[in-house]
């Protein structure tokens, strides 16, 4: 049944190469406000702007894995053809899923990126229902040659590159962005940049795809360090705003100033952004297509930062689980989207294929089966209902350090989806 809809889904699908035929290679940013509660979403649009990179693949233009909780299509206007589309997550999705959300309304910042569009488009925006099926939520016109957009950006800094290997279209840039580094802290911020970018590349599956990558640094820098800590009474003034205690989480450390943190990312060409914050409390956080925080002073740094890289590159969930769960995240008889956990619903589609035909679905979590891969109870902050594929994979410890094969495979597939 699913493989039906993911048909119906991409139904059009432009011939190879034509990026050139509708796009300029510049980005075209659309900045909305989404707000809502735990059951109803409103969509309000903000403005357009044209900026100066366009770092995403020239030839993948459809995003196939259907990833993410939320779905951007373009459409050629005169033709009514899908040309560009791509799954995201948000910071309001997760509020979404709290208690707190039960109790009143909350508006986040959100943003699309699109390549720049050289005709009139139709930009419409997706949010999956319960049952998984994206329902179309709101849509507006781009008319380059009509509709008002800004071309200047308030926020140009400086580039450092950190590894660049080749050009952007060909492979998948992050960019970097310090938050918390003062003025006269250019050189930690880029040592800390490169002593993390060099944990990744020496991390499989990356180490063998660093000439895959290209990674940029912008030096933004703050008027005080570190970053927010509500439990601890610290509020500091910093470019990105981010804090502690995100969705009172002690550790997640994220920012609700999305518009800002875009702002400072178009200073170079980027399919991924990633939020370095100079303490060393522990922590990060990260949502598919959304941006990566890591802290960059923590013993357990390295770690942190290729986790959640893992989420918001390669849609990866964590294969954790809580004693208290969040009952709203993976509903009952509904397989999730991301690609490391199952309901067991359409086991078919993940990663059935990888397992050993003596392996017993479910899989017990005995010394027997220590570094088989199955499907495994305790994923996606669930006990129950919710599998993982091995009994240890860094998006569930730290212990055994390695990504477990699924999630390699998952990494993998995105590196060549955005480096073809
Ligand atoms: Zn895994």
């Amino acid at each position: 049944m699913k493989y039906l809809t993911i048909l119906l889904f991409f139904i059009a699908i432009p011939a190879f190469g034509q990026f050139d035929n509708y796009f300029e290679n510049h980005t075209l940013r659309m900045d909305y406000i989404h707000s809502g509660n735990s059951t109803q979403e409103f969509y309000a649009f903000k403005q357009f702007k044209k900026e100066k990179y366009w770092g995403g693949s020239h030839v993948n233009l459809l995003e196939t894995f259907e990833y993410g909780k939320y779905f951007v299509k373009v459409f050629d206007e005169k033709s009514d053809t899908l040309i560009y589309s791509r799954g995201y997550g948000s910071l309001f999705h997760e509020w979404s899923t709290t208690e707190e959300a039960k109790k009143f309304n909350k508006a986040f910042e959100e943003t699309v990126v699109v390549p720049f569009p050289k005709n009139k488009v139709i930009i419409k925006l997706y949010s999956r229902n319960k049952e998984m099926k994206f329902d179309e939520k709101f849509a507006i016109e781009f008319d380059p040659t009509k509709t008002a957009y800004y071309h200047k950006n308030d926020s140009e800094f400086p580039v450092v590159d950190i590894h660049v290997s080749g050009p952007s279209d060909k492979k998948v840039d992050m960019v970097i962005l310090p938050e918390g580094y003062i003025h006269d802290e250019l050189g930690k911020f880029i040592k800390d940049s490169h002593v993390l970018i060099d944990e990744l590349f020496a991390y499989s599956p990356y180490d063998k795809y660093k000439s895959e990558f290209n990674v940029r640094a912008v030096w933004a820098p703050s008027e005080e360090s570190g970053s927010d800590n509500p439990n601890k009474n610290i509020e500091v003034n910093t470019v990105l705003n981010t804090s502690f205690n995100t969705l009172y989480s002690d550790r997640y450390c994220m920012t609700l100033s999305y518009h800002k943190v875009r702002d400072i990312a178009a200073n170079a060409p980027y399919d991924q952004i990633y939020i370095l914050v100079n303490t060393d409390k522990y922590g990060g956080g990260a949502i598919y297509n959304y941006y990566s925080v890591s802290v960059s002073g923590n013993l357990k740094s390295p770690k942190v930062f290729i986790h959640e890289f893992g989420h918001a590159f390669a849609g990866l969930a964590d294969e954790y689980a809580y004693e208290d769960s969040f009952e709203n995240m993976y509903a009952k008889g509904i397989e999730p989207w991301e690609p490391n956990i199952t309901t067991l619903v359409d086991f078919d589609h993940k990663w059935k294929d990888m397992v050993n035909p003596n392996t017993p679905i479910p899989t017990p979590a005995t010394p027997e089966y220590k570094v088989a891969i199955g499907a495994f109870e305790g994923a996606g902050y669930q006990l129950k209902g919710v599998y993982r594929p091995k009994q240890d994979c860094l998006m569930r410890s730290f212990a055994g350090d390695e990504f477990c094969p699924v999630c390699k495979k998952a990494i993998k597939d995105m590196i060549k989806f955005y480096a073809e």
